[in-house]
């Protein structure tokens, strides 16, 4: 394919053949062999965003897309894919050239100051075409992340009370390992399912315990710190048992998450669960049996409920940008806040033009005009082979 109509601009062969593996195995021998090399990780997409086919930030959506866990996921990096996010950006941009602009002639007219510098104006346009744009930006890039990486949800209850049994249900599948003598989780588990859209990545810890055994021990101290990464903790009671101290110590320790109390276990249990809820008020209350599955969708329901506030969610935005995007556009609020402040007090114009300045800097970061190598690398690294 001729350039410049490539995915790249420049000119592309590809070589089409069946999939036996010892073929395509000679095949590449044979282009090496004339001289061509194996491309590095994300080398095709970065060459794309050196030859100008796409920005940075496309190039990024291009490595979201590939990892979206969810079709919300998919649907918001097709959205920076198709340069929603470059638009906003783009008129943020213009803003800051233009405030930049009446500024830079207050500093080549010195005398005429007082006219030119029209607080209100200025303040007014700062806050309308930076300030807002940049502030609901940055609150999506929060409320995206639920749909891109998905919730950190935590399964904690003492030892035996079902932790892997749940966990299995919730992933319809036998993983976790489930046997009846306390303590069989030794290690934390990862796994990741799909509730309504949004990707929820359980962990199903080690019971958190005072502990002699070392092994455990681990596991124990891994759960701690994940109490702290958590955005949902399911605290886990055996229905069955009556609550014991070593329930109420572990609520101690999750009791300011966002908690739902999960009473497991009541195709054998006798009492009431709502017993269990006067104990630990406060918090949504789901009866389960894991292993009748009995209430899991309404688990998966109340999960989602505490994600998203029961509302029928949507991030809002079309243009949703990503963790290094929203550390750029932080800067730039900054630098509008500073030159809000800096109109406030009223500084000299040159000060202000000083502001306006980073704040394009910070915004040059995000399509990747400023962007140095070091940061490139980074971002393409994350790619994986033959993109
Ligand atoms: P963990 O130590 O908290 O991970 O608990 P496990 O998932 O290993 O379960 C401990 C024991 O409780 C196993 O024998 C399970 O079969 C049993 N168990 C788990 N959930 C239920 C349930 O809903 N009802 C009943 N009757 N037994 C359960």
């Amino acid at each position: 394919m001729k350039a410049p109509k490539t995915y790249t601009r420049e000119d592309v062969v590809e070589i089409h053949c069946h999939s036996s593996f010892p073929v395509m195995e000679d095949i590449l021998a044979e282009v090496l062999n004339c001289g061509a090399r194996l491309a590095e990780p994300g080398e095709f997409t970065k060459r794309a965003f050196l030859n100008g086919r796409i920005s940075l930030s496309q190039a990024e959506a291009v490595i979201e897309l590939l990892k979206a866990r969810t079709r919300k996921g998919r649907d918001l990096a097709l959205s920076s894919l198709r340069g929603e996010l470059q638009k906003e950006i783009e008129k943020i941009r213009n803003a800051f050239l233009s405030l930049k602009a009446i500024v830079e002639v207050a500093i080549d007219f010195p005398e005429d100051d007082v006219e030119i510098l029209d607080d209100r104006a200025l303040r007014g346009k700062a806050q309308k075409e930076i300030i807002t744009p940049l502030e609901r930006l940055i609150a999506a890039f929060y409320q995206g992340k639920i749909y891109r990486e998905g919730i950190f949800l935590l399964i904690l209850g003492k030892p035996n009370v079902g932790k892997s049994s749940l966990l299995n249900r919730l992933l319809k599948e036998e993983r976790a390992i489930v046997s009846s003598v306390p303590g069989t989780t030794r290690d934390t588990i990862e796994e990741c399912i799909n509730v309504k859209g949004m990707a929820v990545n359980i962990t199903d810890t080690a019971g958190i315990r005072q502990t002699e055994e070392e092994i455990e021990g681990i596991g124990v101290e891994r759960a701690r710190t994940k109490i702290v990464d958590a955005d949902v903790v399911i605290f886990l009671l055996d229905g069955s048992q009556d609550i014991t101290s070593e329930d109420y110590s572990l609520y101690e320790l999750i009791r300011a998450k966002p908690l739902l109390l999960v009473v497991n276990k009541i195709d054998i249990s006798t009492s009431d669960p709502h017993e269990f809820a006067k104990r630990f008020p406060g918090h949504p209350l789901i009866p389960v049996s894991a292993l009748r599955n009995i209430g899991i969708n309404e688990l998966e329901q109340e999960i989602f409920n505490l994600v998203t506030g029961g509302k029928d969610w949507d991030p809002g935005a079309d243009c949703v940008p990503n963790m290094r995007q929203t550390t750029a556009l932080k800067g730039t609020l900054a630098a509008g806040y500073d030159f809000l402040e800096g109109l406030a007090d009223r500084l000299t114009p040159d000060l202000l033009a000083l502001d306006l300045q980073a704040g394009l800097d910070c915004l040059g970061d995000i399509v990747g005009e400023t962007t140095t190598e070091d940061v490139l690398d980074v971002i393409f690294q994350d790619f994986c082979l033959g993109k």
